[in-house]
């Protein structure tokens, strides 16, 4: 069996690079030997979130996989054939369910066959994206190249008890559409939440509070809700729709951060996706190109390239020969990012 090898080192040295090299893996059909596994970080190789991305993406194209512990810092993956079907994913734990998700979405691209795929562990984790990003900034673009879905979420789930639960059902087209935004459009509606489980309920009061005083929006567009979870817990999910395009931007309580700060938190990240003008945020930039890689492409406009695209850019050219053109425009810090 000829590898690829992947250095995990690379760029950003983080869970990324595993992700994409395991998915891209599945949907090549190219096993992928991945060394130095997440070395880029404090706690360096497999964590439960990214076993279970490998365990998942891996029952789904029946891999037979070598290195797939906790701690591992090297795994083999050697992909067979992707089924569509229906498959229950769970971390075990409160890491991100929706990085798992997105590991194993190109897989189900490719099918062209209807999947329901149900998760459990965290729904809202920091450094990830929510499940209130997926539903509302990421999955409405794949909706426009062509994909049916329906999402519901039946239970939150928290840092650092995890136990959240949600379902996706998934149809892919007979094929798909070139996906192409250039500009975002006027600001049409703001959706601000204060979430909370399990705490005491001027939490989301306040947090409430201080987005009124500081953002000029209007009380109605600002509500707080109490969800169902195992373990206690607190976000603040701005979901901002555009003429062309929405995006959500969180901040996630924790024990010892004052919720005035949690609120504010969430206003300045909004605010810096706002004045950048770009229609993708830093976010969504990094995360469409797996997506688009493996259906028809396209090209989309964002601000500054984080180290994530660059690294993600990077390791999709080692195991494809998809051609990705990031271009800087005229106007300050915009990129048009070129997929096929
Ligand atoms: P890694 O650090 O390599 O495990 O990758 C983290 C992933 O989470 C990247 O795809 C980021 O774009 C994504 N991510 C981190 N923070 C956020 C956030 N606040 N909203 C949406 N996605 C995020």
């Amino acid at each position: 069996m000829e590898f690829l090898e992947i250095d995990g080192s690379q760029g950003e040295g983080g869970g990324q690079v595993l992700r994409t090299s395991i998915s891209l893996s599945a949907c090549t059909g190219q096993a992928v030997k991945i060394i130095n596994i997440r070395s880029g970080r404090k706690k360096p190789g497999l964590m439960r979130q990214h076993l279970c991305c490998v365990n998942s993406a891996a029952e789904v194209c029946k891999a037979k996989v070598k290195g797939a512990s906790l701690g591992s810092k090297m795994l083999e993956f050697i992909p067979s054939n992707i089924s569509a079907g229906n498959y229950h994913f769970s971390i075990g734990g409160a890491g991100s369910t929706c990085l798992v998700f997105q590991t194993v979405l190109p897989l189900f691209l490719l099918t062209k066959k209807p999947s329901t795929l149900t998760f459990t562990g965290g729904t809202h984790n920091p450094m990830a994206p929510s499940y209130d990003f997926l539903k509302n900034a990421f999955l409405p673009i794949l909706a426009k190249i062509g994909l049916n879905y329906n999402i519901s979420i039946d239970q939150y789930g928290f840092f650092p008890v995890g136990g959240g639960s949600w379902r996706i059902d998934i149809s892919p087209p007979k094929s798909y559409k070139k996906f192409k935004i250039e500009t975002r459009g006027d600001l049409l509606k703001i959706e601000a939440k204060c979430i909370s489980s399990g705490i005491p309920g001027h939490v989301t009061q306040r947090e409430k509070r201080a987005l009124l005083t500081h953002s000029g929006w209007s009380k109605s567009s600002i509500t707080t809700e109490n969800v169902s979870a195992i373990g206690t817990g607190n976000i603040v999910s701005i979901l901002a729709h555009y003429e062309n395009t929405s995006e959500v931007v969180d901040s996630i309580g924790s024990v010892g951060v004052r919720a005035e700060k949690v609120a504010l938190n969430a206003l300045k990240n909004f605010e810096k996706y706002q004045s950048s003008k770009v229609p993708i945020g830093e976010y969504l930039a990094d995360q469409l190109l797996l997506p688009l890689v493996v259906t028809e492409g396209g090209t989309y406009v964002t601000g500054k390239l984080s180290e994530h695209t660059k690294t993600n850019v990077d390791v999709i050219k080692q195991i494809t020969n998809s051609k990705i053109k990031l271009e800087q425009s005229e106007l300050n810090n915009q990129w048009m990012v070129c997929i096929g």
